[in-house]
């Protein structure tokens, strides 16, 4: 575990951020990283519990009483080993995943939990910067082939996992460049596409083969698939938006938020939008309908393309700054979340239902 008292000798801390005021002007990330000091120190709030219930929130089962005593002790090569034992892409995780392990944490019960993420951040990018990710090259090959539709995370992952095990595997995308929702769907202030990058480079060097514009069922047969390869994956996502079924939904002006998010990617990305529709922010006042992740991204992209004013509205009443822990812990608890979207300059308003568009 990490140090006995840890948790007693050193207050919770997190990464910090560029002033709204400064990061509203860019698209760039604009997280401060924690000193290996202070990681360190977090990593010796740890307790070990007995019953580590961040264990078992964690969507991909991340060992994180382990590296969080690794990192206390500053072994970090050993950490990068055991966090890249359940998840290929900690970069990602550690960057745009919410955390439940973090409200699971025992110590959140005191509203202090250890910082999780930034330690996984932390061990991940410590080891990109020392060059410690090399590619993991199968020993040996099978005649196998996989075909896997779709390089967004879990397309990337399956693909990673059976090169290593000797597979010739060869992802599909649709769009010009790998990544999916990684790369057209996050923005660039939450995860910077050059982390995506150095990690293809990675698996194109353990054998894997992207297939870009190539979009299965429309310009790749799907049978042709099927009679090629011994096994198809289909990790294609979940596109399909929700619709709102009210008067002067087909009005000027109103999109869904993947066009709007995608095409900020692409600008940024030199992608030509490729007979798109232009949506900009710019110079406009701005509605975005949902409370969520997804709305929170679409109120940063709006601000940062400069529009005049953006307003937020959620179904939902608002919820309580603070959950009662004691009848929640450790399932995920409703309470106020506020991004740093929100702080840049977003009026929300609560119990709002549309009933139509004028
Ligand atoms: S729940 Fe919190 S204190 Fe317990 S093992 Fe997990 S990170 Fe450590």
């Amino acid at each position: 575990m990490g140090s006995p008292t840890g948790f007693q000798q050193f207050e919770r801390r997190d990464r910090g951020t560029l002033p709204a005021e400064e990061r509203r002007t860019n698209f760039r990330e604009f997280a401060i990283p924690l000193t290996d000091e202070l990681v360190s120190q977090q990593g010796a709030r740890c307790i070990d519990c007995g019953v580590p219930y961040c264990h078992s929130a964690c969507p991909v089962d991340n060992i994180i009483p382990d590296w969080n005593d690794l990192v206390y002790r500053d072994d970090w090569r050993e950490a990068v080993e055991v966090l890249h034992s359940t998840n290929n892409f900690p970069e990602f995780t550690g960057s745009v995943c919410p955390a439940p392990c973090e409200e699971a944490c025992t110590l959140n019960l005191h509203d202090a939990p250890v910082t999780i993420k930034t330690i996984e951040y932390s061990i991940i990018e410590k080891a990109w910067q020392n060059r410690w990710i090399e590619p993991k090259i199968a020993g040996s090959t099978t005649d196998k082939r996989v075909a896997i539709v779709g390089s967004g995370p879990s397309g990337l992952a399956a693909a990673q996992q059976l090169a290593r095990v000797g597979h010739q595997v060869e992802v599909f995308e649709k769009n010009a460049k790998i990544g999916g929702l990684l790369r057209y769907g996050i923005p660039d202030f939450k995860l910077a596409k050059s982390a995506i990058d150095r990690r293809l480079s990675q698996m194109q060097a353990e054998g894997v083969v992207f297939r870009v514009n190539s979009h299965v069922g429309v310009n790749v047969p799907v049978e042709r698939l099927v009679k090629k390869y011994d096994a198809v994956i289909l990790a294609t996502g979940c596109e399909r938006p929700r619709d709102l079924d009210v008067a002067g939904r087909d009005l000027d002006g109103v999109h869904f938020a993947m066009p709007f998010l995608t095409e900020q990617n692409r600008r940024i990305g030199n992608e030509p939008l490729d007979g798109h529709q232009e949506i900009t922010a710019e110079g406009k006042r701005v509605v975005v309908i949902g409370g969520g992740d997804t709305g929170a991204d679409c109120v940063g992209t709006s601000i940062r393309q400069g529009a005049v004013s953006v307003t937020q509205l959620e179904v939902l009443p608002r919820p309580p700054d603070k959950p009662d822990t004691l009848l929640v812990w450790p399932d995920w608890p409703t309470k106020l979340r506020t991004s740093t979207s929100h702080e840049e300059g977003c009026e929300r308003l609560w119990s709002v239902s549309t009933t139509s568009f004028e």
